[in-house]
């Protein structure tokens, strides 16, 4: 199991403790991945503790924060399980489910994943996901709205995702363009049990930015349309003058008019250039490959590297 954790002080603790009673009873090995994600709050001092005392724990500090799907990446690129549970660690993905998405897995699934009944987001989180999920379902058939981070996936699928290196990410996303057999299960989802969201707004639009990027081409084909229905109009609206003038034999139109235009098309010529450019500096950051990411450091027991058909990554 893989869960990321970035300032989650107050979460880790009963995390551990919640995800051991849960995969101890479902007897099969199991490793707990957690990613610190430059935590500044003393998070990583706890993991170092719970690391200390159970040998299941493999803690992967990050030297910086990198963001949510980049350490969730780091997390399965160390998992070694043939399954791989993945959740956020502030407890809204209860443990309690895990053996739920298991069994389901078992009936002939890659991967399930964990739609949420009933959110407990603020409102202006889940019309902003709302909006975005619809905007991805529409792009990605299999796409499932609700669907968080919380899933179950074999190993198989996981690989597929680890090959996809670029560097702004959805993880989500990259799952669902994997294929496989995918299905969804309704899970209750909590509220997060301590702390504050690490997610605000400002984050998510960004994460949303990043897929319509690199999922759909959807930016370019409105700055497409938005030229077309610029092109069309103007050429509507110069049959009107030419009427004015020919036909209907009013007079000069002036510098008002000459002003909207000159500036609503100097508007939408940098709308166009700032959609393209966007896409440079994103092919830019692409093309440089840089690592997805830096580990400061390593806990793990040596003993636990046995086979791990359960792992957990968040
Ligand atoms: N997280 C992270 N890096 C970040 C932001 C968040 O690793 O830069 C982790 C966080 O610790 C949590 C998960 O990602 O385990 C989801 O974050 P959060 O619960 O704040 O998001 P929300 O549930 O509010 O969407
Ligand atoms: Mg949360």
């Amino acid at each position: 199991m893989v869960a990321p954790v970035f300032n989650e002080d107050g979460n880790v603790d009963e995390l551990h403790r919640r995800l051991t009673r849960v995969l101890a009873e479902l007897g099969e090995p199991y490793e707990i991945v957690l990613v610190d994600d430059g935590s500044t709050d003393g998070s990583f001092e706890r993991l170092d503790r719970i690391h200390a005392r159970d040998a299941h724990v493999r803690v992967i500090r990050l030297s910086r924060n990198f963001g949510h799907h980049i350490a969730i990446t780091a997390g399965l690129d160390a998992a070694r399980g043939e399954l791989v549970v993945m959740m956020d660690a502030d407890l809204q993905d209860l443990p309690e489910e895990i053996p739920r998405l298991y069994a389901r897995l078992q009936e002939g699934f890659d991967v399930v994943y964990g739609i949420r009944t009933e959110k407990k987001h603020s409102r202006a989180k889940r019309l902003a996901s709302w909006g975005f999920f619809g905007l991805m379902r529409r792009a990605l058939a299999q796409f499932e709205m609700s669907a968080g981070i919380f899933r179950i996936a074999r190993r198989p699928v996981v690989d597929a995702v680890r090959e996809c290196r670029e560097t702004h990410r959805f993880v989500i996303g990259l799952m669902s363009w994997a294929g496989f057999r995918q299905t969804g299960l309704e899970v209750r989802h909590g509220e997060r049990h301590s702390g504050e969201t690490k997610y605000p707004l400002s984050k998510q639009l960004r994460l949303a930015l990043t897929t319509v990027v690199s999922f759909t081409a959807l930016p370019l084909q409105l700055t497409t349309y938005l030229g077309l229905a610029v092109a069309a109009s103007s050429f509507a609206y110069g049959i009107v003058i030419v009427l004015r003038k020919v036909v209907w034999d009013l007079g000069e139109l002036g510098w008002p008019s000459m002003m909207l235009a000159i500036l609503f098309l100097g508007g939408v010529q940098l709308v166009a250039l700032g959609v393209l450019g966007e896409y440079v500096r994103r092919t830019l950051t692409e093309s440089q490959a840089r690592p997805l990411y830096v580990v400061a450091e390593t806990l793990e027991t040596p003993a636990a590297a046995a086979s791990l058909p359960l792992t957990e990554a968040g």
